[in-house]
């Protein structure tokens, strides 16, 4: 690691699974590791001190909602992300590309950047890879990442250009970073092709990154590939540094992709479940593409008086039934989705935890058996 104050210790394998510890300047994060998404500078509906009583680690902030509001330059005038939203810990940003290719009007791709139009207010932008490291460097986090084009997984022609991009900005962000208290992750890419993959995996790791992204995944292909071109990355990666799946996912996935050598992971899932009314469950289901979950709106909850999630020790859990907690979201009531909030990112950050355990205790095949046997019982 070339970075000061960012060490990764790989402390114990299970199979392909590892559990590790990272060393930020912010504290450290136990790996496998859950990521709640604080997309514009707070996780929806829970505090910092929330997070903190959950046990969260690190959590994630975006760069292109924070760049065209507040502006990355009055959060660094005001003293840094970590101050400006009171949140003590780790943090992560990503580089705007996701939100560029998928939010954003208008937006023209060359060989240099992006131009955009902000999905806010219609006003021009553009994004090159000098442009992201500098606005992530304002920000401040513990961990930032490269500029990348995420393409439509299954399309080869225009995967082999976008890669071919994502390569040349990967190059330019590491040259254009100045700040050594920042870790900087590559992003690998080459949608649901394993050649591409392959290539790019390569690539990255000989220009050398701190840590290494798997992006353009969960963005529509099949489990199966998903899983498919883990397992090509996984002996391509350095076994020494961490990897991060980008926006993954289920309960289910942290088991299933850790078993495929993955350490860190982010999800909107469980904070937008929250505002939808719905409590995740460790019931991976029947359907191993869709999370277990029951919908507080259903009126089968109207009397009823066990918890959430029978067994779940959060705060939600130890105090208020499920009848309440309905009651409260068909009343529309702030407290309802700020409960499934708690909750649900108690479930993920637990399940987490429990992995990290179990790999240290070189148990994991047997939880991973005992995760999937609840969907027959
Ligand atoms: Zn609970």
């Amino acid at each position: 690691m070339n970075t000061m104050d960012f060490r990764f210790n790989l402390v114990a394998t299970d199979d392909y699974a590892r559990a590790g510890l990272l060393q930020t300047p912010h504290g450290e994060i136990p790996t496998p590791i859950f990521m709640p998404v604080g997309t514009q500078a707070t996780v929806k509906a829970a505090s910092p001190r929330d997070l903190h009583d959950l046990g969260a680690r690190i959590i994630l902030a975006n760069t292109y909602h924070l760049y065209l509001r507040p502006g990355d330059e009055r959060i660094a005038r005001l003293g840094g992300l970590h101050h400006f939203m009171g949140w003590d810990g780790p943090i992560l940003t990503d580089s705007g590309g996701y939100q560029v290719f998928s939010l954003s009007q208008r937006r023209e791709i060359d060989a240099d950047g992006v131009t955009f139009r902000s999905h806010i207010d219609g006003s021009e932008h553009r994004f090159t890879p000098e442009k992201v490291i500098a606005i992530q460097q304002n920000l401040g986090a513990d961990i930032i990442v490269c500029l990348d084009e995420c393409a439509v997984p299954d399309d080869y022609e225009y995967n082999v250009e976008a890669l071919a991009r994502t390569h040349t900005w990967a190059k330019r962000c590491k040259a254009a970073k100045t700040r050594g208290d920042q870790a900087l992750f590559g992003i690998v890419q080459g949608g649901v092709f394993p050649d591409l993959r392959e290539q790019s995996a390569h690539f990255l790791t000989e220009v050398g990154f701190d840590g290494y992204a798997i992006g353009g995944l969960s963005v529509g292909e099949t489990k199966e590939e998903m899983h498919g071109m883990l397992e090509v990355l996984d002996p391509l990666l350095p076994a020494d540094q961490p990897r991060y799946l980008m926006g993954v996912g289920t309960p289910a996935d942290l088991v299933e992709c850790v078993a495929r050598g993955v350490d860190m992971f982010d999800c909107v899932l469980p904070t937008r479940m929250a505002r939808n009314d719905s409590a995740l469950t460790r019931d991976p289901g029947p359907d191993p593409s869709r999370p277990g979950r029951i919908n507080l709106r259903n009126a089968r909850f109207a009397d009823d008086p066990a918890p959430l999630e029978p067994g779940c020790t959060c705060y939600a859990c130890a105090h208020f039934s499920r009848a309440y907690v309905r009651h409260l979201v068909k009343a529309n009531e702030i407290l309802g989705h700020h409960l499934l909030t708690l909750h649900n990112l108690h479930l993920m950050l637990t399940i987490a935890r429990e992995i990290r355990e179990a790999i240290l205790e070189g148990r994991f095949q047997a939880y991973r058996e005992t995760f999937w046997r609840r969907a027959d019982e």
